[in-house]
């Protein structure tokens, strides 16, 4: 089966064989190996220092990555602004809610271009402002926001920018040092091609320590995960075997030349895609400009319901995503991620053809 939906992705036989590794207890110097590979090659797929930045380790999928970022690196005296045009954004916000931060949001409607304008703004009058979290590739509706812009009008306001780039970690330029970011949450599951189980937080160690606030969480407190993975451990037992398979995932990725390859080759792939559905009639939600390299929603076929059109496509082979919310009955969503190539696009294309005949 071809799975476009934007992850779990389909595995390469390499990271598949890698679950297979021996058994292995988490207490063990094999393992304190293992999860330092992993945390260091993390670094590595950005070029970042291990004495500034930390890649933090957790047991989940990438929501608890978020909420592990949200609910750690916020001190009770600051104060969170969430920008949400989408799914993920809606999901920040409640994130905040749910663990008593405080917080504003600044919403826009799904698939909206940020109001950069209005955000300086926001940030000129409310100085209480501390803190602000937003999502890079909103997979709601395929929209990259411009991390870029929003970093340099956060940066002149000495806010801390917080990022769920879950699906675009991998993919994506996220520039670290020179956007003068705080954290990124991540996932093993989406572009990185590894399997659902293992998130990650990349976050400046210096954002870490929140005197005067009490932790909120046992299981998600980052300094905890931090302090104990950088002596090898871990406060809780680790998926083990994702681990295997996220460590193979990270080898197969630097081979085949990061995120700027892994970027060239979703873009071919997503091209593909658009041009010859064009050529059936059918279009996408944005422009390519406006796209993430990873996924694009396109309106359903005329007169095609989605279930009808995925039913067809899943007998053909092809699992396809439908929208979220409102989006469902009108939208449905192709993501180029994971071990598929050009013939795959081809083949769905055929399918698509014959099914709209
Ligand atoms: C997939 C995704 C998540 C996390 O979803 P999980 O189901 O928890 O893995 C978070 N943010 C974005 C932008 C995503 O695409």
């Amino acid at each position: 089966m071809i799975l476009l939906n934007p992850g779990p992705v389909n595995l390469s036989q390499r990271v598949r064989n890698a679950l297979l590794g021996d058994d292995l207890c988490h207490r063990e110097p094999e393992f304190s190996q293992l999860q330092s590979g992993i945390r260091q090659d993390l670094l590595n797929a950005y070029g970042l220092d291990n004495k500034t930045w930390a890649a933090i380790l957790l047991t989940g999928s990438g929501t608890s990555a978020m909420e592990a970022m949200i609910s750690s690196l916020v001190p009770d005296n600051g104060k969170l602004l969430v920008i949400e045009n989408g799914v993920y954004g809606e999901r920040l916000s409640r994130i905040a809610d749910i663990h008593g931060l405080k917080h504003e949001r600044m919403a826009h409607t799904w698939g909206e271009e940020i109001r950069y304008a209005e955000l300086e703004n926001i940030l000129t009058e409310q100085k209480s402002i501390s803190h602000l979290a937003v999502v890079h590739h909103e997979t709601t509706t395929g929209r990259l926001n411009d991390i870029q812009q929003i970093a340099g009008i956060c940066a002149r306001h000495e806010v801390k920018v917080l990022v769920d780039a879950v699906s675009s970690f991998g993919a994506e330029e996220i520039d670290f040092d020179a956007w003068q970011l705080a954290a990124v949450a991540a996932t093993a599951n989406k572009c990185l091609h590894a399997v659902p189980g293992t998130s990650f937080v990349v976050t400046r160690r210096d954002q870490l320590n929140l005197s005067g606030t009490r932790p909120r969480t046992l299981y998600l407190n980052l300094a905890s995960y931090c302090n104990n993975q950088d002596q090898g451990g871990t406060p809780f037992t680790q998926s083990v075997q994702c681990y295997y398979a996220l460590s193979e995932a990270l080898k197969e990725f630097a081979e085949q030349g990061g995120w700027q390859q892994r970027r060239a080759r979703y873009r071919a792939l997503a091209a593909q895609v658009r041009y010859g559905f064009a050529a059936l009639g059918i279009t996408p939600l944005m422009t390519e400009q406006a796209s993430s390299c990873v996924l694009n929603a396109y309106h359903l076929p005329e007169g095609m319901d989605y279930q009808t059109l995925h039913d067809k496509l899943k007998e053909q082979g092809f699992v396809i995503y439908a929208g979220q919310g409102g989006l469902s009955k009108t939208l449905f969503r192709i993501s180029t991620m994971g071990e598929i190539n050009a013939d795959d696009m081809q083949r769905l294309l055929d399918a698509m053809q014959q099914i709209t005949r």
